[in-house]
């Protein structure tokens, strides 16, 4: 029942997000990221709730799809939506903010979806380093490993393993 409903949820997110490419020059299917996210919580986190894996999967939906919030509720119930929704940014707000409010929002949240924010800055830092966007400069991509690391850092402690890991890749900062 676990595996096919995480399943399920690899599938939505691949048809969601079917048509998006990350930002890097290889145009890399968008859907490899949220994979990469929820795998690094499984294989090199252990994690075993598959909840968290399946709103891993699913935390970019929202944010940068049509996908409504009750399709997630109806499909994958209310504590998943609940997760998705606590890593999805408000799109109506200027960019700046949303960055400065991803800061803030970090030390108050659930520790699930801590785990899955700190997943996912983990493998954009690892992005950045091994297929950076096309036409970012170093300054900026500089810019980014310290945003990533203030949120990180807000996020207390959430899990030694990864906090590690995200510390090995922000090692790498150009
Ligand atoms: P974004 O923060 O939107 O871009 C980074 C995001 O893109 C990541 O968090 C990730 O998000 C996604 N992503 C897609 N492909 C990749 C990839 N290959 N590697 C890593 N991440 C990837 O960038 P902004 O345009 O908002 O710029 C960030 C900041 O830089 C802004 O706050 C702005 O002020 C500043 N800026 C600086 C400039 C400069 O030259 N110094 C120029 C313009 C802006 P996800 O997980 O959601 O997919
Ligand atoms: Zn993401």
């Amino acid at each position: 029942m676990t595996a096919s409903l995480l399943l399920q949820a690899v599938d939505f997110a691949a048809t969601r997000h079917r048509m998006q490419r990350r930002k890097d020059s290889e145009h890399t299917p968008y859907i490899n990221h949220p994979v990469a996210v929820a795998r690094l919580l499984a294989v090199e986190g252990g994690m075993t709730d598959t909840e968290i894996l399946i709103a891993a999967v699913l935390h970019d939906v929202l944010e940068d799809t049509d996908t409504q919030p009750a399709e997630i509720e109806d499909l994958f119930g209310s504590r998943i939506l609940g997760l998705v929704l606590e890593v999805t940014d408000d799109k109506s707000l200027p960019k700046q903010q949303r960055k400065q409010i991803q800061v803030q929002k970090a030390a108050s949240s659930s520790e699930s979806a801590r785990l899955v924010k700190l997943a996912d800055k983990i493998c954009n830092l690892r992005d950045m380093h091994d297929t950076p966007p096309a036409d970012w400069s170093i300054e900026r991509r500089r810019e980014y490993y310290d945003w990533a690391r203030a949120v990180v850092d807000n996020l207390g402690n959430v899990h030694v393993g990864l906090q590690r890991l995200f510390d090995e890749q922000y090692a790498k900062r150009p």
